[in-house]
């Protein structure tokens, strides 16, 4: 048995000002071996002494699946056999739990830490925390104002001695309360003197602001030692920097030195036998014993590099949200919870911006198959993500259906194209590229070469861009110069959207699917990559399409619902139904084809309500007056497309109006799908028409107004499937106007033609003044719309139309007036009848677009009484086309063409229309 001085050797202090004094903690007093090895507190050992001996064997370095245990525990260290030395127990007995700046923000939350922390029944617990919420920010912004002299950080370092010691005040008391304020004072007073340093100096040195920023930590870590030592006495809390030893690497981060970080450990347990250990997060050492940080928001890796060290059973990361979710819930409201996520799938969501996890967490436990958990401190009930190797995955047998898992994103990146002929097959190019943006430092977040090797892209952040450029530009001066490269160009205010699942690499499609959403979202991609390992693909888009293709995306893969946000304009009698209709068939529609339309704002003339989350579809008319603001156009588009988590947009214009008609342009440029049963955009100026037609065919944005001819009938459609398949549209005729037809259909010989229209007026069939249905301009509207739908290049004034409405009459001031007249005209229109019915034959006010002489007409025309147009009853509109393909009979589509119903209806089959375009089921 070897003999040890059992003596209790000065924890290596770097800043004498930073340490507790370990008399709370750890009594600093000689211990001399005792039989009774409780008693072993503190023990060093001799400098030499190989680690082996003592039956601690380094598993570092050795095979990822190196699980064993080192189970010595201080009960079993035997005086005579232990040489007097208190071994670091390891293994499944620790559980390590970390606890994120939330949980210890308030004096409260760090009493409902310590009270988590007694109730864990682990025989072993290292618990790691980060300082209270925002401390470490206030850290770096007193640097900052001291480095550029401003002397408000005196101000900024009281408000950090306040904030610590209220809660200070509030959580402890007697001698715990004077001994933390004692050393709080200290730091606070040395701090001052640092920064009054760095105000002199005006700048700071790395390691200067790495022992600044650290002290979050070590004030937490010891106020909530003293609360947990009320309950658990075996309690010590570790100033990491003693433990965690780090080297400094070239891109700003610290790679842990295991095997020296195991061998402070274990002379640091020696010294602080414990069964409950209270860890700062965040901060360690440099071999040089130089106090570093684990960079912004390090403690998550200071947690797992514990748990290596320990060989914990568990490690468990406590923050302020559920777990994992499929993406950054603060950007997409649907995002779910994972409930296991593989190493590699954390890994690339934490590296791709999920800052729920930082990055460098992943790699120390994986190493030795130590799960982790990310659990809510704020909803205890809820189990959280589990983080495990994927054998384990999906045990509870809830499979996803989705082979993505999560989506995440990195803002503020710049792209960097390096171009031309002269670099395909030349060797080294690639590496000249990186070697050059590796000397200024720069960090690399994806590569894209496409294979014919004309260019490299590949993305930095936004802020490096400008010396990686600079670099490039000298380091291939001769190849510029000589034409062999053509540029290096720099695409600023990118962003990165990663598309993360382990699954994805034995799924086929996956990408197409991913581009498809992005593409129907209206969202240009700049770059792509793809790594071999496919747990990932990264696409590069602009900073302002950001969110909304990361809400594409998502609501493609993982909601598998299409959720569009409408807006509905003209809540009139049509929009008023249609509104209505929504109401009614939105469950349906939700629970049975996974369509989510969302109401996101009614708008008419004078007042607008809009919503955050959607209209209640079964108020809207109370909401409207109730919350009604003044309606502005311009404001509400911008709400509907722009101020939710919905991907999809699209614009209902109900209106006759042709103000409104004029934004789709606009809105179809900014990616909103505009549906209406407004005829004034596809009847206006052609050129404009055209125009807006063009953008609708190269965007995949969507322009439907089947609702413009013969309302909820399938003329359009018809029309489109017709042309689409090949056939060639010889004429089209009908009888277009529900109103018109409803006149001649009644108009048989037993009245006289203006007491038909009376009748037709008071039935609802009219429009208020009915010279607006019988002056053939709406069917004139209809005739352009099919006669261009058709490939005619016709303006409205192109089409002769028949007004029915008296000439003299054109010019009468009122509806009254008019209607009171029409009587005296009634004779012309009786002796047309007349003569028609002598040839067996009856009147038809019809459009036709006569596509083989590139013309059309309105005008009332006389059919055989066998002609389909002459069966009409009521105000059904029918509809005629003679095709190619149809040339001997043609196809008829016959049915009711107006009325607030029907026509509401076409509407809400477009709205179908749009959502099955966008991926709904069918
Ligand atoms: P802590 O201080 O506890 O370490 P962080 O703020 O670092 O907490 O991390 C938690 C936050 O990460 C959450 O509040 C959430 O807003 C954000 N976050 C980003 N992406 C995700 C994601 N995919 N899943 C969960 N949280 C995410
Ligand atoms: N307190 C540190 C930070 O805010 C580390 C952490 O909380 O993870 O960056
Ligand atoms: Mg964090």
């Amino acid at each position: 048995m070897a003999a040890f001085s059992a003596t209790i050797s000065e924890s290596s202090r770097f800043l004498s000002s930073t340490s507790l004094p370990h008399d709370a903690a750890a009594p600093k007093r000689k211990i001399s071996a005792s039989p009774f090895p409780s008693q072993c507190r503190s023990f060093s050992l001799p400098k030499p002494f190989p680690l082996s001996r003592l039956g601690v064997v380094s598993q570092w370095g050795r095979g990822k699946s190196l699980n064993i245990c080192v189970q010595a525990s201080v009960a079993d260290i035997s005086v005579e056999t232990s040489m007097d030395k208190v071994h670091l127990p390891k293994g499944n007995m620790w559980a390590v739990h970390k606890f994120g700046g939330t949980c210890v923000g308030t004096s409260q939350r760090i009493k409902n830490v310590a009270d988590i922390i007694v109730s864990d029944d682990s025989e072993r617990k290292l618990v790691v925390v980060s300082a209270m919420s925002k401390v470490t920010d206030m850290m770096y912004d007193l640097i900052n104002k001291a480095q550029s002299r401003d002397d408000s950080y005196i101000s900024a370092l009281d408000a950090v001695l306040e904030k610590h010691q209220s809660t200070a005040l509030d959580l402890l008391d007697g001698d715990d309360l004077a001994t933390f304020l004692s050393q709080l004072h200290h730091d606070i007073s040395n701090l001052k003197a640092m920064l009054r340093a760095i105000y002199i100096a005006g700048h700071v040195t790395e390691s200067f602001s790495d022992f600044v920023v650290g002290h979050g930590e070590l004030w937490s870590a010891q106020m909530l030692s003293y609360i947990v030592r009320k309950n658990e006495l075996d309690c010590k809390w570790m100033d990491t920097r003693e433990v965690l030893i780090v080297n400094p690497t070239s891109s700003n981060q610290v790679d842990p030195d295991f095997l020296e970080s195991e061998r402070r450990l274990e002379k640091w347990f020696s010294q602080n036998p414990s069964k409950v250990i209270i860890a700062t997060g965040f901060i360690a050492s440099t071999p040089q014993n130089i106090p570093t940080t684990l960079k912004r928001d390090g403690s998550d890796f200071s947690a797992a590099i514990m748990g290596a060290l320990f060989r914990a059973r568990r490690v468990t990361i406590w923050t302020d949200v559920d777990g994992v979710y499929s993406a950054d819930p603060r950007k997409v409201s649907e995002a779910v919870i994972l409930r296991t996520l593989s190493y590699q799938e954390a890994w690339e969501m934490s590296y791709f911006g999920a800052n729920v996890l930082h990055p460098r967490t992943i790699i120390p436990v994986m190493r030795y198959d130590i799960p982790i958990v990310i659990r809510n401190i704020f909803n205890i009930s809820s189990p959280g993500t589990t983080i495990c190797h994927p054998a384990t995955e999906d045990e509870d047998g809830q499979r996803l259906e989705s082979p993505v898992k999560g989506f995440a994103t990195i803002d503020n990146l710049a792209l960097v194209n390096v171009e031309g002929t002269g670099m395909a097959g030349v060797p080294g190019t690639a590496s000249a590229i990186f070697g050059a943006v590796k000397d200024v430092g720069a960090n690399v977040i994806m590569i894209s070469q496409a294979s014919s090797e004309h260019s490299v892209c590949f993305a930095v952040p936004e802020k490096e861009v400008k010396a990686v450029a600079e670099a490039l530009q000298s380091r291939f001066r001769q190849a510029l110069d000589a034409g062999r490269l053509s540029q290096v160009a720099v695409i600023p205010n990118c962003s990165i959207l990663a598309t993360v699942g382990q699954k994805m690499a034995s799924t086929p499609g996956v990408s197409a699917t991913l581009f498809n959403a992005l593409a129907k979202a209206n969202i240009n991609v700049r770059a792509i990559a793809q790594g071999c390992s496919e747990y990932n693909i990264t696409v590069v888009v602009k900073r302002e399409d950001c969110i909304r293709a990361l809400r594409a995306v998502h609501s493609r893969f993982y909601l598998s619902r299409t959720t569009i946000a409408m807006g509905i304009i003209g809540p009139g009698l049509i929009g008023g139904t249609l509104l209505d209709q929504l109401r009614d068939q939105a469950a349906v529609l939700k629970e049975e084809f996974n369509i989510d339309l969302r109401v996101m704002g009614i708008t008419g003339s004078r007042t607008m309500l809009l919503s955050e989350v959607g209209i209640d579809l079964s108020r809207w008319r109370e909401l409207l007056k109730q919350k009604g603001q003044v309606a502005d156009l311009e404001k509400f588009t911008q709400h509907v497309h722009g101020n939710h988590f919905i991907p999809n947009t699209v614009l209902v214009d109900c209106t006759a109006d042709s103000n409104v008609a004029s934004c789709y342009h606009d809105w179809l440029r900014k990616g909103i799908h505009v549906i209406t049963p407004n005829k004034k955009a596809n009847s206006g100026p052609l050129d404009k028409y055209l125009k807006l037609r063009a953008l609708q065919r190269q965007s995949y944005t969507h322009y439907f107004y089947e609702a413009t001819v013969g309302a909820g009938l399938p003329i359009i459609s018809t029309l489109r499937g017709l042309l689409e398949t090949g056939d060639r549209i010889l004429r089209i005729e009908g009888i277009f106007s529900g109103t018109l037809s409803y006149i001649f259909n009644n108009f048989t010989g037993t009245r006289p033609f203006s007491e038909v229209v009376a009748e037709a007026k008071q039935a609802g069939y009219t429009e208020p003044d009915p010279r607006d249905d019988l002056s053939g301009t709406d069917v004139a509207r209809k005739v352009i719309i099919l006669a261009r739908e058709s490939g005619l290049k016709l303006e409205l004034s192109d089409i002769p139309v028949q007004s029915l409405v008296p000439e003299p009459l054109r010019a009468t001031a009122s509806a009254e007036d008019f209607m009171e007249q029409l009587p005296q005209f009634d004779k012309d229109l009786a002796r047309e009848r007349q003569e028609a019915e002598e040839s067996g034959e009856v009147l038809r006010y019809v459009g036709v677009v006569d596509a083989v002489n590139q013309e059309g007409v309105v005008e009332l025309r006389r059919y055989s009484k066998d002609h389909p147009f002459a069966q009409l009853s009521g105000s059904d509109n029918i509809i005629a086309f003679t095709t190619t393909r149809y040339k001997e009979q043609p196809l008829i589509v016959r049915g009711p063409g107006a009325g607030a119903q029907v026509t509401a209806g076409g509407i809400f089959s477009d709205i179908l229309r749009l959502a099955s375009y966008l991926g709904a089921p069918s």
